[in-house]
C-alpha cells in the first residue's frame, strides 16, 4: 500500500475517534473485561448465602455473615477495615396458620409481616371479610367489626400498594377488625406470600397483620362477590425480643490526592427471613464490595477514598442508616452511593446532588450505553433507605443505580423466591463494572 492510501484510511478514524473518544474509556474497557472474565463473584454471593443463609436483623446469621465479610476485606487487602456497633429491633417469626375453614378447607401459605404481634395462644376462628381498598373499608364500617379483614388491593405501584403491608392493620383496627391479611405486594402470581415491615400506632389497638398469596386472595374475592363469607382460622406467634447488636461493617480504596474526601457506597446486608435475600439485598452488597476491589486489584486507585458499607437494619428499622450519619458525620463526605434494587442488567444511574457534578457524569453517559444497555441513562434522582440520613442530616449528594428488571424484582422481594438461582452472573459482573466505573469518575470529579 502506498503512504496516501495509509493515510486516507487513517483520516476517516481520527476524525470518529477524537469526536466519540471519552476519556474514561480505556479504564472502562480495563474494568468491564475484567469483571466480566468469570463468574467469581456470583461464587463468592452463592458461598455467603448458601452457607449462612437469610439475614434478619437479630439473628445469627446476620452476624455470621458479617465476620465473614470482615475477615474476606482483610484477606483482599482493602484498607481500614472495621465495623461500628449498632443497636437492631429484634422480631422473631416463629409459625403462621392461615387455614380456610368454610366453604371447604385448605391451609393457604401465609407469612406474618415484620413487626406483627402474636394471635392469641389458641388462635382466631373469624369470618374474613374482603375489601378492595381503603375506600371500600370505609364504605362497610362497622360490618367488619370482630371480623378479620382482607385488603385485596391489587399492584398497580409498589409506592401505593405497599402502603396496605405498611398500615392496613391500623386502618382495619380503626374500624374494629380483629386481624388483617393482605394481597401480598406483588403483581405476580406463583404462590408465594412476600413478607415485609409493618407499623403501629400508639393510639391504635394492635392487631396482627399477615400476607397470603394472589391466587388465594382472588378466591377469597370471588366467593365474597358470589355471596359466600368465607371462614378461616388464624395463628401466629412472632416475638419481639429485645434489641440486639449487630454492625455496619466496611472497607476501603484508600484515595491517592483527597484520602479524606470519602465515598461512602454499598447496601443493606440484612434481609428479610425468607429465601436468601438474593436480590435485596445481598447480590446488591457483593456488586459494590466487588467493584472496590475491582478497582483496588486493577490499580485504579481513585482520587477520593472509596469506602464499601454493608448497613444493617434497612428492612425494618434502618439503624445501620441512622447510626452512620452519626458516626461518619464529622468525615467529609463527597458522595453516598446505594445498590438496593436487585440485580438486573444496569440501565440507570440517579444522581441527586451538585448541577456541575451531574453535567460532568452525564457528559459520560455514551460511555455507559456502550458498555451496558442502549437506553443506559443517568439521570436526575438518586438515593436510598440507608444512605438517606446522610444526604439530609449532611447534605451529601447520593447515587444509586438500577437495572432493567422489567418489574420482575417485585416476583423474588421478600418471598421464599428471593434465592440466588435468579440471579443472573452475567447480570451480577456488568453492575460490579457499572458501579467501579461510576464510583471510579465521581472520585475524580
Ligand atoms: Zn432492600
Amino acid at each position: 500500500m502506498t503512504k496516501l492510501f495509509l493515510l486516507l484510511l487513517l483520516i476517516p478514524n481520527i476524525i470518529f475517534s477524537s469526536e466519540t473518544k471519552d476519556k474514561y474509556a480505556e479504564i472502562a474497557n480495563k474494568i468491564y473485561s475484567h469483571a466480566t472474565k468469570d463468574s467469581s463473584a456470583w461464587d463468592k454471593l452463592a458461598f455467603m448465602l448458601d452457607n449462612f443463609g437469610h439475614r434478619l436483623s437479630g439473628s445469627e446469621n446476620l452476624e455470621r455473615t458479617l465476620d465473614w465479610i470482615l475477615s474476606e476485606m482483610k484477606s483482599e487487602g482493602l484498607a481500614n477495615v472495621g465495623q461500628d456497633p449498632v443497636k437492631v429491633p429484634h422480631w422473631v417469626r416463629n409459625d403462621a396458620i392461615l387455614r380456610m375453614t368454610y366453604p371447604w378447607e385448605m391451609d393457604i401459605p401465609v407469612l406474618a409481616l415484620g413487626g406483627t404481634i402474636p394471635t392469641p395462644k389458641s388462635g382466631i376462628s373469624s369470618e374474613l371479610i374482603v375489601v378492595r381498598d381503603k375506600d371500600h373499608l370505609d364504605e362497610l364500617g362497622e360490618k367488619v367489626r370482630g371480623k378479620i379483614v382482607l385488603f385485596n388491593r391489587k399492584f398497580d405501584s409498589y409506592g401505593k400498594t405497599v402502603q396496605y403491608r405498611l398500615h392496613g392493620a391500623k386502618w382495619a383496627s380503626e374500624r374494629g377488625a380483629i386481624a388483617s391479611v393482605i394481597r401480598s405486594v406483588s403483581p405476580y402470581y406463583n404462590a408465594h406470600p412476600h413478607t415485609g415491615v409493618m407499623y403501629y400506632s400508639d393510639t391504635i389497638k394492635k392487631i396482627p397483620h399477615a400476607a397470603i398469596p394472589l391466587e388465594h386472595s382472588d378466591i377469597f374475592a370471588r366467593l365474597d362477590s358470589g355471596g359466600v363469607i368465607p371462614k378461616v382460622f388464624f395463628y401466629m406467634n412472632p416475638q419481639t425480643l429485645p434489641d440486639a447488636d449487630s454492625r455496619n461493617v466496611m472497607g476501603e480504596i484508600v484515595g491517592s490526592e483527597l484520602p479524606n474526601e470519602i465515598i461512602a457506597a454499598g447496601g443493606h446486608i440484612d434481609a428479610w427471613d425468607v429465601g436468601q435475600g438474593a436480590h435485596d439485598d445481598g447480590g446488591p452488597c457483593l456488586a459494590v464490595w466487588e467493584a472496590v476491589k475491582l478497582l483496588k486489584d486493577l490499580g485504579l486507585t481513585p482520587r477520593r477514598t472509596i469506602r464499601a458499607v454493608m448497613w444493617t437494619n434497612e428492612e425494618n428499622g434502618t439503624a445501620g442508616g441512622n447510626d452512620y450519619a452519626v458516626t461518619h458525620g464529622k468525615e467529609k463526605h463527597h458522595l453516598m452511593f446505594e445498590f438496593d434494587s436487585g440485580v438486573f442488567k444496569p440501565i440507570r444511574l440517579g444522581y441527586t446532588g451538585l448541577d456541575e457534578h451531574f453535567a460532568e457524569l452525564k457528559s459520560h453517559e455514551k460511555l455507559f450505553k456502550k458498555l451496558f444497555h442502549p437506553d443506559f441513562e443517568i439521570s436526575p434522582g438518586g438515593g436510598g433507605v440507608d444512605i438517606g440520613p446522610m444526604m439530609k442530616a449532611h447534605n451529601v449528594p447520593g447515587m444509586s443505580i438500577s437495572g432493567d428488571s422489567g418489574g420482575e424484582y417485585w416476583r423474588y422481594h421478600h418471598s421464599h423466591t428471593d434465592t440466588i438461582d435468579k440471579i443472573d452472573p452475567k447480570d451480577l459482573n456488568e453492575n460490579i463494572a457499572a458501579i467501579a466505573l461510576a464510583l471510579y469518575i465521581y472520585a475524580d470529579l
